[in-house]
């Protein structure tokens, strides 16, 4: 998996470029919000594909030359790639500046770096949205990652496992415990989209969309009461987490 890593500090972009090489990344390293809009320029012509030369970029927000807000407001512009912000500002308006600039996903540093590998792994899964299949050649690196398991087998059909709720997407089968939950259509959707893509924020206008295939701003409380049904008939209230002001996501239950 190509990686651009956009860190000013050298030091903390030589330690994870080598955590993240060991995980099999092809690392490029730019300092500056200049270097980083320089490395994914070539994107923006020719016959390259939508995602660009990287398969995500990791962007540091505390840049010497530019904003990197503006920084990620620019590269969303130029690409499609999976965005993932690196911000010391853990308060939530930033979080929501950042994602309403179309960033993926966010981790506030300083970060555990398990945790960054798998919201890695997450931002790829999702925008590989090709054919099941696809998306095969990520972690090659050692360590047996679930997050690439959990992937690969969803894409064959098999049961998507959360704790003690698990999924089946081909015969829309909910199940807590062994026991089949009776979800309405839209409820089932709504599960199965967030949980495919787990510990990524779904903004809420992406959900309504996706789900209802609708924009109509008035579906307003619709979304809540859907989210509301789902946390009490699996009995998880903590699986579909709030993100105050931009959305919802999914977070996968230690195993
Ligand atoms: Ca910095």
């Amino acid at each position: 998996m190509r990686l651009l890593l956009v860190e000013d500090d050298d030091h903390v972009a030589a330690a994870l470029s080598a955590v993240l090489r060991k995980h099999g990344f092809d690392v490029t390293h730019a300092r500056n919000g200049e270097e980083a809009l320089q490395a994914v320029l070539p994107a923006a012509g020719g016959a390259s594909s939508a995602r660009g030369p990287f398969d995500v970029i990791l962007l540091d927000l505390g840049l010497p030359d530019q904003d990197g807000y503006q920084v990620c407001g620019k590269i969303r512009k130029l690409t499609a790639t999976p965005v993932i912000m690196v911000t010391a500002r853990a308060d939530v308006r930033s979080r929501i500046h950042g994602l309403n600039l179309g960033a993926d996903d966010y981790v506030v540093k300083p970060y555990d770096t398990g945790e960054l590998l798998a919201r890695i792994h997450a931002v790829s899964r999702r925008s590989v949205s090709g054919p099941a299949g696809t998306g095969t050649n990520t972690g090659q690196g050692a360590s047996g990652d679930s997050g690439d398991t959990q992937a690969a087998t969803a894409a064959a059909g098999a049961p998507l496992r959360l704790g003690s709720v698990t999924i089946e997407l081909p015969t829309r089968r909910v199940s807590v415990d062994g026991t089949v939950v009776q979800l309405t259509r839209k409820e089932f959707d709504l599960l199965a989209l967030l949980a495919q893509r787990p510990g990524v924020v779904f903004r809420r206008e992406q959900i309504i969309s996706e789900v209802w295939r609708t924009s109509w701003e008035g579906t307003g409380r619709t979304l809540e009461v859907h989210v509301a049904s789902l946390r009490a008939k699996l009995r998880m209230p903590a699986l579909i987490e709030t993100v105050r002001g931009v959305g919802y996501r999914l977070v996968a239950p230690a195993a």
